[in-house]
């Protein structure tokens, strides 16, 4: 018997060449150009050479149905705030857009001699700079300070001389986890893995500690993965190869405590937003949904699981006043409104939201010379706002934020976590 005769046997056709890469043009043909993620769009608004995520998005990816086209070269002015994700009312997957097509960008058409890949390349993996950095904290910092070195580093490499660089800590949070002799809570029912991210290891572990000693105080038994940079850096600047050694790393070392009963909680919105979305839309890997479907935002975690509300109802602190900045990445995970309505009923603090506006450095963005006049013109309308809000120090969870907001104001800046370690602890 033939297979045409015999309707077991038969062999379907294969019409389309099989790929291993993601097909987003059912995503692309969602969009119906209604353009609200342009009007969304915090470097558009300032930036008339750049043509929006509408063009980054859905148009570039119809244009590639046509196997020769290019990636436009502007995917690089996309600062990966994310903002057009959450403007868009037909799902169009935007970011994930953005993304892939800035990783095909620098891995088929950018120039790996050029100054601009390499100065990319050492701002996407700050995580080692950091590392280095800070095994002589006292060193780098006087070097990185001093004026003579960021000119060098604005004409040598691209990095802006503008920005004063972060401080590296004396003691790295992992140094002080290690010192303390790890977690001083222990549960069986209460477990969280804590990922610091960089930015509370290296140069601000005050915010690591401040988590910690918060979520012992609700009982719970907190452990430290080793980990790496969360990829937030890398994706923003095309380097998904980087990003997805990194993913696979945190995946592996997060993903065996989940049956355990541990969740992950995440100090920094962009780390979160990164295990939570960028993971697993962007990387096929072994437990990468488990590992999304398991992360939190700390203050969140903590709004979710605990009385939280109750607990800094009932607290004091001596009086302060907070200008709030809500991180684009916090906006998309729908936490930007928290820090404020948890903090209004706390007995002594006057907290103020500045507005819906994009700070503007949107992580390394703002770091590159020929990026920071943009930056700092998105920033304009919240450095107005914090001016305009009773007092002198400002609040958020992002680190960049927080560099921005200082440089744009000269405020102090304090992470929700410090504020409830205040509170609480
Ligand atoms: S991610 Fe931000 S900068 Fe990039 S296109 Fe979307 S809104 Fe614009
Ligand atoms: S908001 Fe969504 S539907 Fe409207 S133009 Fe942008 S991608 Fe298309």
């Amino acid at each position: 018997m033939s297979d045409a005769e015999n309707p077991s046997e038969f062999e379907p056709v294969q019409v389309f060449p099989e790929t291993e890469e993601m097909d987003l043009r059912p995503g692309a043909d969602n969009c119906y150009k209604c353009t609200t993620c342009d009007t969304a769009c915090p470097v558009a608004e300032v930036d008339d050479g750049f043509p929006g995520p509408k063009f980054q998005g859905p148009e570039q990816w119809r244009l590639k149905r046509k196997e020769d086209e290019a990636v436009d070269d502007s995917i690089m002015s996309c600062s990966n705030c994310m903002r057009c994700d959450d403007a868009c009312p037909s799902s169009v997957p935007l970011s994930q857009m953005h993304n892939t097509a800035r990783g095909e960008y620098v891995d088929e058409q950018m120039d790996k001699l050029s100054r601009e890949y390499l100065r990319n390349r050492i701002l996407a993996n700050y995580n080692t700079l950091a590392m280095l950095g800070s095994k002589v904290p006292r060193l780098t910092n006087a070097v990185m300070g001093n004026s003579l070195v960021q000119t060098v580093n604005e004409k040598l490499l691209g990095i802006t001389g503008e920005r004063e660089f972060p401080e590296f800590a004396e003691q790295t949070f992992r140094e002080w986890w290690e010192e303390r002799g790890g977690p001083q809570v222990r549960s069986e029912e209460k477990r969280v893995a804590y990922f610091h991210g960089c930015y509370s290891n290296y140069n601000t572990p005050e915010v690591g500690k401040a988590m910690v000693r918060v979520f012992e105080s609700f009982g719970y038994e907190v452990v430290v993965p080793k980990q790496r940079c969360s990829g937030t850096p890398m994706f923003a600047n095309g380097m998904l190869d980087d990003a997805k050694r990194a993913a696979g790393i945190n995946a592996e070392n997060f993903k065996g405590l989940i049956p355990e009963g541990y969740d992950i909680v995440a100090s920094c919105t962009s780390c979160s937003m990164s295990l939570r979305q960028e993971y697993p839309e962007l990387f096929d890997i072994d437990g990468i949904e488990d590992v999304s479907n398991h992360t939190y935002e700390a203050v969140e975690y903590l709004r979710i699981h605990e009385d939280l509300r109750g607990a800094v109802a009932d607290a004091t602190v001596s009086d302060q006043s907070f200008a709030y900045h809500a991180p684009c990445h916090a906006r998309n995970q729908g936490l930007d409104r928290q820090a404020v309505e948890l903090f209004r009923e706390l007995d002594g603090v006057t907290i103020e939201d500045v507005g819906d506006s994009c700070s503007g450095i949107s992580g390394t963005y703002g770091w590159k010379e020929e990026k920071y006049e943009t930056s700092m013109a998105i920033g304009e309308e919240m450095f107005d706002h914090m001016h305009h809000a009773e007092g002198d120090v400002g609040m958020t969870e992002c680190p960049t934020c927080s560099m921005q907001m200082n440089h744009g104001t000269g405020y102090e800046i304090k992470h929700p976590l410090q504020l409830l370690e205040e509170a609480i602890v």
